[in-house]
């Protein structure tokens, strides 16, 4: 299995409460525990202008480019420099990247992504480029795949994504996420706005809809948000699922793919625990069981219905 990265996302945020070093942590900790090797990271090229443009209107684009504060970039919460904006540039190159890969080898993660509130023309949140609708949108473009689901499990909805492809049935948008808290929600295709203070047992029982989803739409590939942020120690966040919840959660999206024979790419999404250590440790049980995914994948996936 391979796993996506860029040098380029470890920017300086000026203190901002996203802890960008957890990508540099996660990759140092895959290759010092053995569980990848320097040749299974592969470093993702940066999305073409043309790409940025298949889900982002030119105007926003351009402003974002020209590192412009205006109406469509402000409403990111983030600075807005050079090397902050050439790292979200790499990191849609990365999901792009990422999922091509879950094609060819059934599963691939993305160490990266998941920046799902940013909209057609503006930023939102932590996100100036929509990573997740791109890699979905590019990879139908190229007739990779026709037909998509998103499973996004950070503790956030994923409003922007949701809106992307709110008129496109051949990409279904399924978010389970704290109810009570950011964003102002759109509509995906399967909400389930989870009560404040859900605990592992509610969170996994509510997440088994995703068998039945998964046999109705039937996707050639699931790009799944793996988000660190509803664990019980999170600092945005109000559920209270334990690492251990995280990991079956994780272990069961990969399963109702796998016995579909459904290829599976991953982006991370969020995640602020206090101590980043933790942060890691959940993503690092997410590729472990995207390994075990990837072991249990014998033969190539089948493309198509
Ligand atoms: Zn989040």
């Amino acid at each position: 299995m391979k796993l996506v990265w860029s040098r380029r996302y470890d920017v300086d945020l000026f203190g901002h409460v996203f802890p960008v070093e957890k990508y540099r942590l996660v990759r140092q900790e895959v290759l010092a525990r053995g569980i990848a090797a320097e040749e299974d990271l592969v470093e993702a090229e940066p999305a073409t202008a043309e790409d940025l443009l298949l889900v982002h209107t030119p105007e926003y684009i351009d402003d974002l480019l020209n590192l412009r504060t205006t109406p469509r970039t402000m409403r990111s919460e983030m600075a807005l420099t050079r090397e902050i904006v050439d790292a979200y540039i790499a990191t849609a190159g990365g999901s792009i990247e990422t999922g091509r890969r879950a094609l060819e080898d059934g599963v691939c993660v993305h160490i990266g992504g998941g920046y799902h509130h940013a909209f057609p023309d503006h930023a939102e949140g932590f996100c100036y480029l929509n990573d997740v609708a791109k890699a979905v949108a590019k990879l139908k473009h190229d007739g990779e795949v026709d037909r998509v689901c998103v499973i996004d499990c950070d503790l956030h909805q994923g409003n922007g994504t949701a809106f992307f492809f709110a008129r496109d049935p051949d990409v279904f948008t399924f978010s389970m996420h704290q109810e009570n808290n950011y964003p102002l929600k759109q509509r995906s295709d399967f909400d389930i706005g989870l009560p404040d203070g859900a605990d592992d047992t509610i969170y996994l029982r509510e997440l088994e809809a995703i068998g039945d989803i998964l046999d109705h739409h039937v996707p050639d590939m699931v790009l799944y948000l793996a988000g660190a942020d509803p664990y019980l120690e999170d600092r945005l966040g109000g559920l209270a699922v334990t690492k251990p919840g995280l990991r079956k959660r994780d272990e069961f999206v990969f399963n109702q793919c796998s016995v579909r024979k459904i290829p599976v790419a991953v982006v991370f999404a969020g995640g602020y625990a206090l101590d980043v250590k933790d942060v890691v440790d959940i993503h690092i049980a997410t590729i472990l069981e995207a390994g075990r995914m990837a072991r249990l994948t014998q033969q190539p996936p089948q493309r198509g219905r």
